[in-house]
């Protein structure tokens, strides 16, 4: 974007207005928001809007859709969800079952949740039985 934006918003610096653009673009829901609107509403000429819709593009934040809008060619922009990959990809919180007793318990080779003939099952573990009382009465204490 270039520094010389003769917008309403020149005095904001330039994350305030990517906040801005990233709450109008949010507001607008899966159906998205023509950037020219954008460009309208923050009072950025085109080559600014088209600047600041292509690094929240970059930053993997919206995707835009070419399309065509009163008899020109904008985009429309759309607040981008994550994918599954980068989902996948995400570290995976283990904090809710990290003190599970399972974890420590010296019957968990042979403890079994399908076969009906094991001692050991978690339908009739007393341990686990307490540690899901317990955590769910200290999930209310902690909030
Ligand atoms: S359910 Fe009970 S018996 Fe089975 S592994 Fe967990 S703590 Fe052990």
């Amino acid at each position: 974007m270039s520094t010389n934006i003769t917008s309403k918003y020149a005095t904001k610096n330039k994350q305030e207005l990517f906040d801005q653009v990233m709450a109008a673009i949010l507001k607008s829901g899966e159906q998205g928001v023509f950037q020219t609107e954008i460009c309208k509403e923050f009072s950025l000429d085109s080559r600014d809007g088209s600047r600041l819709a292509g690094n929240l593009e970059k930053q993997s934040r919206i995707s835009r859709e070419k399309v065509l809008y009163k008899g020109r060619w904008t985009y429309k922009l759309i607040v981008r969800k994550p994918s599954i990959a980068e989902d996948k990809n995400k570290p995976v919180n283990i904090d809710c079952v990290k003190d599970a007793p399972c974890f420590r318990c010296s019957f968990e080779h042979s403890c079994s949740s399908e076969d009906e003939s094991t001692p050991n099952s978690p339908w009739r573990c007393a341990l686990l039985e307490t540690w899901v009382t317990t955590s769910f009465i200290k999930s209310f204490s902690d909030n």
